[in-house]
């Protein structure tokens, strides 16, 4: 019997009050007491924490570390915490919606990679000691997939009836990769083990791999616009994975680890790795180019049959015949985009996020606890309410601070640091009748004062 109640409960939607942090549905209020964030480090713990993990530093980083969005776990690899996780997820749909308007199917393919596939590459041995390799207890040696040509193309491959009719196929996942750097740095920018967004596309010809490529280009254009990140498209090496042509997405910033070469007068771009290292006149105007360095966000390759030809990764074509298929593949940085992004937008000490990315849209802060506001408590906690209930796009997004004991100012000093698009204060005018709220416009710098309904209309 009381299993049987406990399932009811369950299947009603029942929520035991100990997890009302974490409530599904309802009025019930997300307090940041509640939130495990292992924050306010002060600088020589993040600076022991560094020297610990024998990590290059920068501003993403170090923030990062301070407010508790990571905690080093070994070097190269973070435990991600509550507000990046919720960030990353944001970030992830956002992929899956310019990916899947282009006609992505999401799928997702083991880490453990059989050697065999990477032998009939050669990239076993290529890959030299970047790949991370193990063996099972029969002996049987694998690797843990740094990317996935290999294993997407043998897949493709095993399915004996494919017919151009059905291709395009646009396959992507979102997934954790390995990479044994031999420098792993600064934070989530250079990881060990890091989530990588993988597309790979299948065509009927080269005509029409280029238009798949171009469309994924566009997606990739609109998804940092959509995120407010300013970025270049510069043309760049295919290195180990290879293939025919490839572009490089970079976030422009100093801390950038590779040196752009970009054409004022012109559309022209590259990563200097591709151009004869004097070449400093465009190759298209002839022009001076000027040179920035760059964070790697995104790289694109046109493959051709590379792949393919080896895996024999087949569709039958238009005359009946056997033909292989056309490829490109499609990486973004997905854990290296949300740190690049608090580098280019972040202050030195305050986490900045695009607007889409933000862990929660806003954070309330009531009074301090036995000071003359008081009263104002409840009118705080029933804006929280409302706002949620009323606006459904800000479900689960408004967070209320409820740490009373601290004075409202050094709530504001924390609500500052983490970032939150919307902080809304009940101050002194929270007793004037109407009550007005204070608040706080994170991304433009504004402050207002507002009644209930001005604060409905802002959000
Ligand atoms: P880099 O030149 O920075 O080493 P890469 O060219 O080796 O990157 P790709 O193989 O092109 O990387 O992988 C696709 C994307 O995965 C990159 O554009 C980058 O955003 C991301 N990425 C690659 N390596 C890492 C890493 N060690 N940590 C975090 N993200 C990474
Ligand atoms: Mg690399
Ligand atoms: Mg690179
Ligand atoms: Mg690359």
């Amino acid at each position: 019997l009381p299993a049987l109640a406990t399932c009811s409960r369950q299947l009603s939607g029942y929520v035991p009050r100990r997890f009302h942090h974490c409530a599904p549905r309802g009025g019930r209020r997300l307090l940041l007491s509640r939130v495990f964030q292992p924050q306010n480090l002060r600088e020589d713990q993040v600076r022991s924490l560094q020297d610990k993990f024998g990590d290059l530093t920068c501003k993403s980083q170090r923030l990062m570390l301070q407010v508790g969005l990571i905690y080093p776990a070994s070097p190269g690899c973070y435990h991600l915490l509550p507000y990046t996780v919720r960030a990353m997820e944001k970030l992830v749909r956002v992929i899956d919606q310019e990916m899947q308007a282009i006609g992505g199917q999401k799928v997702n393919m083991p880490s453990l990679s059989p050697a065999e596939l990477w032998q009939a590459t050669n990239r076993w041995d290529l890959m030299g000691k970047e790949l991370l390799r193990l063996r099972d207890r029969h002996g049987k040696e694998y690797c843990l997939g740094p990317t996935h040509e290999e294993a997407i193309t043998a897949l493709i491959a095993a399915q004996k009836k494919l017919s151009y009719k059905q291709l395009p196929f646009l396959l992507y996942q979102v997934t954790r990769k390995f990479r044994d750097e031999p420098r792993p740095r600064f934070g989530l920018l250079r990881g060990r083990e890091f989530y990588m967004k993988d597309m790979y596309t299948f065509d009927s010809s080269p005509e029409a791999a280029q238009q798949t490529y171009n469309l994924v280009c566009d997606a990739y254009c609109s998804l940092f616009s959509r995120l407010g990140l300013r970025f270049v498209k510069v043309q760049a090496d295919v290195g180990s994975i290879g293939g025919t042509m490839s572009h490089e997405f970079q976030l422009p910033v100093d801390i950038g680890e590779d040196r752009l070469a970009i054409c004022p007068h012109c559309s022209f771009s590259a990563n200097m790795e591709t151009l004869d290292l004097s070449q400093m006149n465009c190759p298209a105007c002839q022009g001076p180019l000027t040179e920035t360095k760059g964070i790697e966000v995104g790289h694109t390759f046109y493959l051709g049959t590379k792949y393919s030809s080896i895996f024999n990764a087949q569709f039958t074509n238009v005359y009946g015949k056997p033909s292989l298929a056309e490829m490109g593949c499609y990486g973004l940085g997905v854990t290296r985009i949300l740190a690049a992004a608090i580098e280019v937008l972040s202050t030195e000490d305050c986490v900045r996020w695009p607007s889409l990315l933000a862990p929660y849209q806003a954070c309330l802060i009531p009074p301090k606890k036995g000071s003359k506001e008081e009263a104002a408590s409840e009118l705080i906690g029933q804006l929280c309410d409302h706002i949620t209930e009323a606006v459904p796009q800000l479900h689960g997004e408004v967070l209320l601070d409820d740490r009373t004991h601290l004075t409202i100012g050094n709530r504001l000093k924390d609500a500052n640091k983490f970032g939150y698009p919307f902080v809304i204060i009940a101050g002194k005018r929270a007793l004037e009748d109407p009550a007005h709220f204070e608040v706080w416009c994170q991304n433009t710098g504004e402050v207002v004062f507002l009644t209930k309904d001005g604060v409905m209309d802002l959000l």
